[in-house]
């Protein structure tokens, strides 16, 4: 388990950042490490930790052909001599994303969209009485998964009005709310779901954590739907990243810093509130947009 850490920069540092007049604070997880980014690798850590306690070597899993779990968990086994098979869902094809995992070492099978939906029966049909394997849900989605997001909280050392996250399943956010409840933090948890009907999510949250008082979501800044952008998000995410130097995603992050500066020049948030950003990571979105940003 030390390998694990030993080429991780933790805890992420906080860089202080201004925009449209508005100072801003961002927890750069992306730059944990380049292919094991973001809350991708929070997600993992105790879902690696089992599997090694569990003395398994062959780590099992499952995504899009754009998926920054599949990257993460392909380059975060390649360090620790793991091996890794993903379920592609979908026709075969290729990406620079799928080459990536494939230079990492991991194995990909494309499999259709129907049977893609029951992952417990792919893993128990091509795996079952194989003591090597270890089953990690798509996006690592799990108890394990919100104990390692937790931990974000637990580096903060210095208190936020509001800190914003995206979220796909809400694991992330689950795990957030749950550090920031465990240290009884006045911050207020503001959560951008990147996906139509995001309404699943405060049930999705409420599996994991009791007390949603600290919990605000934001269900406008999905722009058409999980991965669809528009021509203004696309703009936004040029003009942030061209004044700062940080780079967005167009899936998850973009959406969530438009919403923050949406928010306040809606005067939904306070100008003057001290906002802490996680950046997730994930700036191998880009890849798959990048005749959008010309
Ligand atoms: C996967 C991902 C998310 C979403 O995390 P959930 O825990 O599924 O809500 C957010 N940001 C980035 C960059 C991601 O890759």
């Amino acid at each position: 388990m030390g390998k694990l850490f030993l080429f991780m920069l933790l805890p992420s540092p906080i860089h202080q950042v201004s925009f449209r007049g508005k100072s801003l604070f961002v927890k750069r997880d992306d730059l944990i490490d380049p292919f094991v980014s973001g809350n991708k690798w929070r997600k993992l850590k105790y879902i690696l930790q089992d599997a090694a306690q569990k003395h398994k070597n062959h780590l099992i899993t499952f995504g899009g052909t754009y998926s920054n779990h599949l990257l993460a968990t392909a380059a975060a086994a390649a360090k620790n001599h793991l091996r890794t098979t993903a379920f592609v869902r979908g026709e075969e094809v290729n990406n620079p994303v799928l080459s990536l995992c494939k230079l990492f070492g991991m194995q990909l099978h494309f499999v259709d969209r129907k049977s893609y939906k029951n992952k417990k029966a792919l893993f128990e049909q091509h795996y079952s009485g194989n003591n090597d394997t270890y089953f990690i849900d798509e996006g690592g989605a799990s108890k394990e998964a919100t104990r390692g997001c937790a931990e974000i909280i637990d580096e903060l050392k210095e208190n936020f009005d509001y800190i914003f996250c995206a979220a796909g399943t809400g694991t992330t956010a689950a795990g957030l709310l749950e550090g920031i409840n465990k240290q009884q933090l006045p911050t207020e948890l503001h959560v951008i779901p990147v996906l139509k009907g995001g309404d699943f999510m405060k049930a999705e949250i409420a599996n994991y954590v009791n007390d949603l008082s600290k919990l605000r979501l934001h269900f406008d800044y999905h722009f058409g739907g999980y991965a669809k952008t528009t021509p203004e998000l696309i703009t936004f995410i040029k003009d942030f990243t061209g004044s700062t130097g940080i780079l967005l995603d167009p899936i998850y992050t973009g959406k969530m810093c438009y919403a923050i500066f949406d928010l306040i020049a809606k005067g939904i948030i306070k100008k003057e509130a001290k906002i802490l950003m996680l950046h997730t990571g994930g700036l191998f979105g880009i890849l798959g947009k990048i005749d959008e940003f010309g």
